[in-house]
């Protein structure tokens, strides 16, 4: 990782090494916080050391992530695309295509750490995980709506009927017995 890089946030610091887990450095932003790490980097180290647990690098917690802001890449300063970590808006990580280089918001390494996910880079990054969470979204976005629009004692109470409904054998006769008038 190129030491000299200037962070994109506002105070456009310096940026400092800093170990992401043993024989894996990053740069760290002294002002915001944020880290920049090579994906080239991670491989190298995943490769090296499959079983090193990743540190947990931060200060302090952060529950709360930064969700609006455009990052720019400190290297090449092309607009870095979001990816999802978990399913919801709350958790995205930030990954420049051209230097292959990944952004840490302040607390979100430590949040994968703990997760179980910073060694799992690879997976993360893949198109199967970010369409399966994509998918995910969707789904809970129409469950969230139905709920909205007949309440939840009616879903719920269509989800105990459903999963009733899995457990019998005659289960598409009875749907249709339900149907019949
Ligand atoms: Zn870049």
């Amino acid at each position: 990782m190129n030491p000299n890089l200037k962070c994109s946030c506002t105070a456009h610091a310096a940026m400092q090494p800093v170990a992401l887990a043993e024989a894996l450095l990053g740069v760290q932003c002294g002002d915001c916080q944020g880290m920049v790490m090579a994906m080239d980097d991670w491989r190298a180290w995943k490769v090296a050391h499959p079983n090193r647990v990743p540190h947990e690098v931060d200060d302090e917690v952060i529950e709360v992530f930064d969700l609006a802001a455009v990052r720019h890449c400190p290297a090449c300063d092309r607009l870095m695309q979001r990816l999802r970590v978990s399913a919801g808006p709350d958790f995205r990580i930030d990954r420049c295509v051209a230097c292959q280089n990944l952004w840490f918001d302040q607390g979100e390494w430590r949040a994968l750490v703990s997760r179980g996910l910073a060694d799992r880079l690879d997976e993360l990054l893949s198109d199967g995980w970010q369409r399966r969470l994509q998918t995910e979204e969707v789904r809970e976005a129409r469950v969230a709506a139905l709920r909205r629009r007949y309440g939840d004692d009616c879903i719920d109470e269509l989800d105990r009927i459903r999963g009733w409904l899995d457990t019998q054998p005659h289960r598409d006769e009875l749907l249709a017995l339900l149907r019949a008038d």
